[in-house]
């Protein structure tokens, strides 16, 4: 339902005059107007941004300036999409997973503590870098994690590709570790129609990002190169569209916490599904603001859902998301590890009422592709994988439509 992004009307207003002085490139003035704005918005003076083509750009910039090369370790979370994961795979790096706690669904510092020791024992080196993520815009146990990381003396890099604007202690996401990924893709809190950005510590790491980023060329009257670069920066169009965006954030950012409480208020009380909050910390901490991109569920198990038995009886035409138009066909309608039958069957419930609801990412310590990976598991995110839901929460689906969602899941039950 809806599942697209909305302009703010302004677009053209910084498109046209961009146009008519042909900046129609990357690096022009535009780019740096906006990486002004997102530098305004971490609140840090120190930091820097770079914006670039996408948030999966920047975690791979962010990783070979921590140093990431073949056969280095490096710490991600688990439970999340696999852009937070591949770009340590396009190194030549060996990701090691670990796995989630309950409260926010993020990594779980107990673990990753368990997961240096373990790693440092079994190759007698250390992770070269920790890759936390905001799932669904959920601030992680950033405190922990930071005083984890600092005392083994290994750099954070945060994915808060989508927990822009997210806030632990009234601290934007990303400005914690030494570098933090943002995302303005399509689907993303704000969009540059496709976009990204990384929160540099420094000047002079942003403008090795910034070199990295424009096929690394050194300064000579030709083209000399001594590494290897990327095209990477964002196009000034790009950036004409993500200024016209920022002037809408607020209302974004509204839009979604809105979306949240109103489905945590018509869903109380409805036996067989929880939805997933931030949890409420004790003073003197300001606690866990989630921009809440995506609204999430847990189906309790034991819950009896419509068609149920019919679950997964036939093989699926498309990827989820629609993956651009890209098909590539499934080989079986089932695997291994999958949504429990009554998740499937409230998919198929409301997708039968034109409500796109999808499954959680699915672990990518359980994805064939990162089979050999190491993985330092307790089971929660495979847990939330069997049992959880994301429910339609963007900028155009209206509080009409959570009350007929809600309406919609409520009849879904047996
Ligand atoms: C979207 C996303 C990314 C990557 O962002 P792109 O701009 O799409 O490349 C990285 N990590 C997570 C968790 C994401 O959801």
């Amino acid at each position: 339902m809806l599942c697209k992004p909305k302009m703010s009307g302004r677009e053209l207003d910084f498109i046209k005059p961009a146009l008519a002085e042909d900046w129609a490139v990357p690096m022009g003035p535009d780019v740096n107007e906006f990486e002004r704005e997102l530098e305004r918005l971490t609140g840090c003076a120190d930091k820097r941004v770079v914006a670039l083509s996408s948030g999966t750009a920047a975690l791979h910039l962010a990783l070979i300036a921590c140093g990431v090369g073949p056969g280095d370790e490096v710490i991600v979370q688990s439970m999340t999409f696999c852009a937070s994961t591949n770009p340590v795979a396009y190194l030549g790096a060996i990701p090691v997973f670990v796995d989630s706690e309950r409260e926010t669904w993020n990594m779980d510092p107990d673990l990753l503590e368990e997961a240096i020791k373990d790693r440092m024992a079994k190759t007698g080196r250390k992770p070269k870098a920790i890759i936390p993520v905001a799932l669904y815009g959920m601030p992680y146990q950033i405190e922990r994690i930071m005083e984890i990381a600092d005392r083994y003396g290994i750099p954070v890099i945060e994915d808060a590709a989508e927990g822009f604007c997210s806030r632990y202690d009234g601290k934007l996401l990303g400005t914690f570790g030494r570098f933090g990924a943002l995302s303005f893709n399509g689907n993303k809190m704000i969009t540059t129609s496709g976009g990204g950005a990384l929160i540099c510590p420094d000047e002079a790491t942003a403008q090795k990002i910034k070199w990295y980023a424009t096929q690394a060329r050194e300064s000579y009257p030709y083209y000399q190169h001594e590494a290897v670069g990327y095209n990477y920066r964002l196009s000034n169009i790009s950036a004409c569209i993500g200024r016209a965006q920022l002037t809408v954030l607020d209302e974004h950012l509204e839009h979604h916490k809105r979306m949240q409480r109103l489905y945590c208020e018509l869903l109380n009380g409805v036996e067989g599904f929880t939805m997933h909050s931030a949890p409420t910390l004790l003073p003197p901490h300001g606690g866990y603001d989630s921009n809440y991109w995506l609204c999430t569920a847990i189906i309790d198990p034991e819950a009896r859902v419509k068609g149920e038995d019919e679950a997964y009886s036939s093989v699926i035409s498309g990827a989820v998301g629609g993956a651009a138009g890209v098909t590539h066909t499934a080989a079986s309608a089932t695997t291994d590890c999958q949504p429990n039958n009554n998740v499937e069957a409230m998919r198929v419930w409301l997708d039968k009422a034109n409500i796109e609801a999808r499954p959680l990412w699915k672990p990518m310590h359980r994805q064939p592709v990162f089979r050999n990976s190491p993985a330092i598991i307790n089971g929660v995110s495979e847990q939330l994988f069997h049992t959880g839901i994301c429910l339609p929460a963007g900028p155009y689906v209206t509080d009409d439509d959570v009350r007929y969602i809600v309406d919609c899941i409520k009849a879904g039950f047996c």
